[in-house]
């Protein structure tokens, strides 16, 4: 059995053909058992909470994780666990449903825009901006209520918006926005699995809806937007990670570890102060000392 409790890299290679079909939902690079990936996420999340921590002092930087995926892939169970550990003042999650009447009166990035997050956090967006090349390519009837000027919507929208998506992730990087993308790849069959499992059971009958069949009919169609919207827009400013999802403990596992990654290759430093500021810190305590208790 392999011990490593290190995932390979699901980073797309940028410049390459992409090809979904070049992934396994089901992959998990040799880890046998739900055990050992809990007892890895565990250290890991510890580390993660360690560079946070450290990310947050040093107030330069801000992190991106955008979440993606087909419904019951495991998003909102991700972010629980991956998250778990961090320090809730230094993160923020966003879920992005379909647009109410005051996002669609602005530009398709505009609500995404305005949750970025700030230097020192991390940003979690569960669906995100990426809505755009996906869902609303597999219904371009939603193109219809986005209240575009209509010479602007022609068969060339969707590069456009592939090319105005990688321009808008330059400029994050180079704003000191760091951006990791996930797309949560889990296959059609344990889709059904999952989604029978949210009705035999009702405390989980909540997480199901109606509309989430309608979805699943569009299969082929929605692995088409993805992996065309990947092909696109995996950039070395902001890579794309295609995640097995058909074992959760697995995702969990690979999400936590590439965000550690890259944070330990930021290495954010705890602000020092100059010596002048030392020095007052040094005649604070000294007066403290002094009190009577
Ligand atoms: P769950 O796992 O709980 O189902 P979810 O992320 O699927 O979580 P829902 O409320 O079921 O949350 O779905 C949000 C819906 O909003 C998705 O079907 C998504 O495609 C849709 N949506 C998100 N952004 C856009 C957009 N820009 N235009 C149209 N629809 C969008
Ligand atoms: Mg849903």
């Amino acid at each position: 059995m392999k011990t490593s409790t290190l995932p390979r890299t699901y980073r797309v290679a940028h410049g390459r053909r992409f090809r979904l079909a070049d992934y396994d939902p089901a992959d998990t690079d040799g880890l046998a058992s739900k055990k050992d990936a809990v007892e890895a996420l565990e250290k890991t999340v510890e580390r993660l909470a360690e560079l946070q921590e450290r990310l947050y002092a040093q107030n330069r930087w801000s992190v991106l994780i955008i979440l993606q995926a087909m419904d019951a892939a495991g998003k909102d169970s991700a972010i629980k666990h991956v998250m778990s550990g961090l320090n809730p003042q230094g993160c923020a999650v966003h879920s992005f449903k379909a647009p109410n009447s005051e996002e669609l009166d602005h530009d398709f990035l505009w609500r995404g825009t305005c949750r970025l997050p700030r230097r020192g956090q991390i940003g979690i967006f569960n669906r995100s901006y990426y809505e755009e090349t996906l869902v609303v390519r597999v219904h371009p009837e939603l193109l219809g209520v986005q209240k575009l000027p209509t010479t602007l919507v022609t068969d060339e929208i969707w590069k456009q918006r592939f090319e105005d998506i990688r321009a808008f992730e330059r400029h994050l990087a180079r704003s000191g926005t760091v951006v990791l993308k996930f797309f949560l790849h889990v296959s059609r069959a344990e889709q059904r699995r999952r989604f029978l499992e949210r009705l035999e059971q009702p405390e989980k009958h909540w997480k199901f809806s109606a509309a989430d069949l309608a979805e699943r009919a569009r299969w082929d169609d929605y692995m088409a937007a993805y992996e065309e919207t990947i092909r696109h827009t995996a950039t070395p400013d902001a890579p794309w990670h295609v995640v097995p999802a058909d074992h959760k403990w697995f995702t969990r596992l690979v999400i936590a570890e590439t965000i550690a990654a890259r944070l330990k290759e930021l290495d954010p430093t705890f602000p020092t102060m100059p010596a002048a500021e030392r020095k007052k810190l040094k005649a604070a305590q000294a007066s403290l000392e002094q009190e009577k208790e």
